[in-house]
C-alpha cells in the first residue's frame, strides 16, 4: 500500500475499455443494459479520478481493476434497482406523509387498473359525443357525499388553497386568525400561499386567542372573505380561543363576505369513537354555513392524493375556468382512484373496513396485542439458538398517531414489538432494518426499537422476522 505521486496513480488508473473487458464487468452484459454498464462504468473510473486529484490517500488495491470492477458491479445493481419502493411501515404512524400516506383501498387500485389499461371517457363527454370535462368525474359523489352544490378536484390540497385563494381573493384581503397561520412542513405555509395566490394577508388577533370581534373589527373594503385554516399538526392548550365555524360564516354573511375554509384533513366521518377528538367533518362545517372547502384526499380520507374544493356553485364554477386549474389538474390515476374511493363512504360501515386509514384507525388494541404477540413469538422462534439471548424481544403498550398534520394530541393506544440489545445500542439494527428489501422503518425509544402493530400489515412478520434473522447472524457469523 504505497502512496504515489497523484501523477502516478492516475496512470495506473484503467482505462474504460479494459474495466468493460474484465470478465466480472463482461459478464453483466448478459443481464443489464448496455448503457447502463457503460455508464457505471465511467461513474466508478470518474469518482476514483476525482479522489485522486483532491489529494485523498487512494491505495493501491482501489485501483485494481479487480476492485473497480467490483464497484461496477454494486453500482450497476443500484442504477438497476427502484429508487420508488415498498417499505415496511412498523412506525405507527397511519398517514405517515414520509412513507406516501394512505394505503388505498383494493377498489381503489383495481380501478386504476381498470381504467388505465384502456382508453376511457376522461374528457369525453358519452351523451353527446363531445368534448367533456375530466372535472365531472367525482363530483356527483362528492356532492352526493357532502350536500355541497358543486365540486372540484385539483392535484392537492396546497393547490387547493392556492386555487380557491386566486380566484377569489386575488388583490383582496382576506382575514386569518393568528392563531391559524400554521406551516404544514414541505415548505406549505399559509401566509406564503396567500402571497402566491396574490390575496392579501389580515391578520387578526392573538396566537392563543381570537375573538369574533377581532374579525369584525378589520373588515374595510378591501376585505372580500373571512378565511378559517384547521391548525391539523399542532394544538393550542390552555388560555385559548377561536371562533366557530358557525360564527365566522354568520359574520361573512352578514358583511357580504365569503367565508372559506382550509380543513386540512377533511374527515367524512365521525372518528371520536375511536379517540380522534376535534377533527372537523366535512358535512358538519359546510352546515355550518362554509360557503367553500378545501382539504386532502389521502389524509383522513385515506384516498388518492389529491386537493378538493367543496362548496357553494358560483365559487367553484370560478374556480374551474381560472387557468391556474391547467396547471393543477388531476390525473386520471387521481381521479379512478378517488372515484372507488369515495363510493365506499356511500355506506360508512363499508368505509371503516375497506379503506384502510380508517380500519387502521378503528383497530382495537386487543387485536393488536393478538398481532404483537405472533409477531414476537415469530421473531423469538426464528433467531438461531445461541443467539436467542443476545437480543430481548417484548411486547408492550405504545401510542400510535394519526400523522399527515391531524389530531396531533390524538392518542391511539397500541401495542408493539421491543427490541432491545443485550449489548450495544439498537441503532445499528435500526439502521440494518431500513436497508433491507423491503425496507422496515421503526421508531426508537430509550434505547430499544419499537414496532407498532397499527401499521404493520398482514404478511409484514415474515420480512420482520427474516430481516432479524439475517441482522444477528451477520453480527456473530
Ligand atoms: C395537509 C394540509 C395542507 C396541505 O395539503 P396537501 O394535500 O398535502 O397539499 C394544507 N392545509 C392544511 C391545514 C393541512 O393540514
Amino acid at each position: 500500500m504505497t502512496c504515489h505521486s497523484s501523477k502516478d496513480m492516475l496512470r495506473k488508473l484503467p482505462a474504460v475499455d479494459k474495466l468493460l473487458r474484465h470478465e466480472k464487468v463482461a459478464r453483466l452484459k448478459e443481464r443489464y443494459p448496455k448503457n447502463i454498464l457503460l455508464r457505471a462504468t465511467r461513474e466508478v473510473i470518474d469518482v476514483r479520478r476525482r479522489c485522486i486529484l483532491n489529494g485523498e490517500v487512494v491505495s493501491e488495491n482501489d485501483l485494481t481493476v479487480e476492485a473497480l470492477a467490483d464497484e461496477v458491479q454494486m453500482l450497476v445493481s443500484k442504477k438497476m434497482g427502484w429508487t420508488l419502493k415498498p417499505v415496511v411501515n412498523a412506525t405507527g404512524v397511519i398517514v405517515h406523509t414520509n412513507l406516501g400516506r394512505s394505503l388505498l383501498p383494493d377498489s381503489a387500485v383495481e380501478r386504476i387498473v381498470a381504467i388505465v389499461r384502456r382508453y376511457n371517457n376522461l374528457e369525453y363527454d358519452l351523451e353527446k359525443g363531445t368534448r367533456g370535462s375530466r372535472y365531472v368525474h367525482a363530483e356527483g359523489l362528492l356532492r352526493d357525499l357532502t350536500g355541497a352544490e358543486a365540486a372540484l378536484v385539483v392535484n392537492n390540497n396546497a393547490g387547493a388553497v392556492l386555487l380557491v385563494l386566486n380566484t377569489v381573493a386575488k388583490q383582496r384581503e382576506v382575514i386569518v386568525s393568528r392563531g391559524e397561520l400554521v406551516e404544514i412542513g414541505g415548505s406549505f405555509r399559509i401566509p406564503e400561499v396567500m402571497a402566491a395566490s396574490g390575496a392579501i394577508l389580515r391578520e387578526v388577533g392573538c396566537t392563543n386567542r381570537t375573538h369574533l370581534s377581532d374579525y369584525a373589527n378589520a373588515i374595510s373594503r378591501d376585505t372580500i372573505a373571512l378565511l378559517k385554516v384547521h391548525k391539523s399538526n399542532y394544538r393550542i392548550v390552555g388560555f385559548s380561543k377561536e371562533v366557530s365555524s358557525a360564527e365566522l360564516a354568520e359574520l361573512a354573511h352578514l358583511r357580504g363576505l365569503y367565508c372559506l375554509e382550509d380543513m386540512g384533513s377533511g374527515s367524512f366521518v365521525d372518528l371520536s369513537p375511536y379517540g380522534i377528538k376535534n377533527e372537523p367533518i366535512v358535512k358538519a362545517e359546510l352546515a355550518a354555513g362554509v360557503d367553500v372547502l378545501t382539504f386532502s384526499g389521502d389524509k383522513l380520507l385515506g384516498g388518492p392524493q389529491a386537493g378538493i374544493i367543496i362548496g357553494r356553485k358560483e365559487i367553484v364554477e370560478r374556480c374551474k375556468k381560472n387557468p391556474l386549474t391547467r396547471a393543477l389538474r388531476v390525473d386520471k390515476l387521481t381521479l379512478a382512484a378517488l372515484e372507488a374511493t369515495l363510493k365506499l363512504y356511500l355506506e360508512e360501515p363499508v368505509a371503516l373496513e375497506q379503506v384502510p386509514t380508517l380500519s387502521m384507525i378503528a383497530r382495537t388494541s386487543d387485536s393488536l396485542k393478538r398481532d404483537a404477540e405472533e409477531l414476537a413469538s415469530r421473531i423469538r422462534a426464528i433467531l438461531p439458538g445461541p443467539y436467542g439471548q443476545d437480543i430481548n424481544v417484548d411486547v408492550e403498550r405504545c401510542i400510535s398517531r394519526v400523522g399527515g398534520g391531524a389530531s396531533p394530541d390524538a392518542e391511539l393506544p397500541s401495542w408493539a414489538v421491543s427490541l432491545r440489545l443485550a449489548n450495544g445500542s439498537v441503532v445499528e439494527l435500526e439502521e440494518f432494518l431500513r436497508n433491507c428489501n423491503p425496507p422496515i422503518i421503526v421508531r426508537i425509544d430509550n434505547d430499544r426499537i419499537l414496532m407498532d402493530l397499527r401499521t404493520i400489515l398482514p404478511g409484514d412478520d415474515k420480512y420482520i422476522a427474516e430481516a432479524i434473522q439475517r441482522f444477528v447472524r451477520s453480527k456473530k457469523l
